[in-house]
């Protein structure tokens, strides 16, 4: 395989774009190599530059849960362009948006559209504060939450401690109010509220974690956490950037059965265009200006292309529930064989696997947390990754990161997966 012009372009992009990328983890940084650049796909087919096609198990991050150029998605991005591409000023397409997430979601009474994921949860969290009164938020060690400062933090000589900043650039006053917990332990969740009396405003959480890979909530992790927010009077956030419209059609709060006060949606939500929104109980969501004091505002929230492409993409998904059912067999087809695969290969593996989200961890822990998903490992990834990539599967370039299908994957694309990582192991073992 010639990645020769992703090579040149490599070279290009880093003489104007810090690193080359407008993202860090399209960087390959955990893996080494050149990050492959893309002009087309359809489906669960992506082409690179140099013309080579891989089966993609990346979906832009997760938003392409019906493929690459869907074409209801393209329709409505070609028909609500020749309108204009933004008014700044309120459409229909906003309302009917908003009315099909509250369909899909029956505890989102009000929602404000943004451009990012990140946006939406540093929204959510800037509502929780301006609704309670309090100050802290609490959210645990290996979840993801987007660029805002308040999430860029990590524990320092355990998760109990008050935050350190983990990127230069966040001042230790914003550290100071960001918690951090351990994922699936609620008493690490209950002593950090005890600790800050009547002083955390909200626990952001990823209901199914998808960014230290795909972990899991243990039984009674999500249900904890309401019950804790409940008692502490305090907002749970349910951050579902990634699993919102993807673990159902409710989301992981529909899943789990465990419904959140506040929720962030991102990927899904825009059709592959740059769309977030958070949103929720009635009496929260008054505190947004302009019904609220809560200030939060953007010139193209709303745009119509994001919302037309949105649109189409959530109403193929509210109209067919079954893709969820099709979709998580898919999933669980892979996952098996995979299994059958690492165990013919006597590797030490770790699976998780939630609806159309999956990870392996190359390790002989059980995967339950930040602690256990760093076991991985990490070098073992990198070969594997590279030779999937070679035999034409695309994969997250970072061990830490859940593959997402969407459902154009065919049952021969899946077999020539399961072929392609059966040779892969056997070269990375060596
Ligand atoms: N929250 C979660 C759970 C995410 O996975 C991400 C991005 O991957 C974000 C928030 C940030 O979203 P965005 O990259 O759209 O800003």
């Amino acid at each position: 395989m010639l990645l020769n012009k992703s090579e040149f372009l490599f070279k290009q992009a880093q003489k104007f774009i810090p690193g080359g990328v407008n993202s860090p983890a399209r960087a390959f940084k955990s893996v080494g190599g050149i990050p492959v650049f893309f002009k087309k796909a359809k489906g669960s087919i992506i082409t690179d530059e140099d013309e080579n096609e891989y089966i993609d198990y990346v979906g832009s991050w997760g938003p392409m849960i019906l493929g690459h150029a869907y074409p209801p998605v393209i329709k409505a991005v070609q028909d609500a362009s020749f309108n204009s591409t933004s008014f700044g000023a309120p459409t229909e397409i906003e309302i009917k948006m908003a009315e099909l997430v509250r369909q899909m979601v029956p505890n989102v009474d009000r929602v404000r559209m943004v451009n990012s994921g990140t946006e939406a949860c540093m929204s959510a969290i800037r509502v929780a504060r301006g609704y309670t009164g309090k100050e802290k938020i609490i959210k645990f060690e290996g979840n993801y939450h987007g660029h805002g400062d308040s999430f860029l933090i990590k524990a320092g000589s355990g998760a109990l401690t008050l935050g350190k900043p983990s990127s230069p650039g966040v001042t230790e006053g914003t550290a100071k109010d960001t918690l951090n917990a351990n994922y699936n332990d609620l008493d690490s969740v209950e002593e950090l509220l005890k600790k800050n009396k009547d002083n955390v405003a909200a626990i952001i959480v990823e209901p199914v974690a998808g960014n230290m890979g795909c972990i899991p909530p243990q039984p009674g992790f999500l249900e904890g956490l309401r019950e804790l927010c409940d008692e502490h009077e305090t907002v749970l956030i349910f951050d579902e950037v990634m699993t919102g419209f993807r673990l159902s059609r409710g989301g992981a709060q529909e899943r789990y059965n465990v419904w959140a006060d506040l929720v962030t949606y991102g990927k899904i939500i825009g059709g592959g265009l740059p769309v977030g929104a958070f949103g929720g109980k009635k009496e929260i969501m008054d505190v947004v200006a302009p019904v609220g004091d809560v200030y939060q505002a953007g010139t193209l929230s709303g745009n119509p292309l994001a919302m037309s492409a949105g649109f189409a993409q959530l109403s193929a998904l509210d109209k067919h529930p079954e893709i969820y059912v099709e979709l998580e067999e898919k999933t669980e087809y892979l996952k098996k064989r995979l299994q059958t695969v690492l165990n013919e290969h006597e590797l030490d593996y770790y699976l998780n696997q939630v609806g159309s989200m999956i990870s392996i961890f190359f390790t002989p822990e059980v995967v339950t947390d930040f602690k256990t998903a760093n076991t991985t490992n990490q070098e073992f990834f990198k070969v594997f990754f590279h030779e999937m990539l070679k035999r034409g599967i695309y994969l997250p370039p970072s061990p830490f990161e859940s593959w997402f299908l969407s459902n154009t994957l065919t049952y021969d694309m899946l077999d020539d997966t399961i072929q392609a990582a059966d040779e892969a192991l056997g070269i990375a073992k060596l």
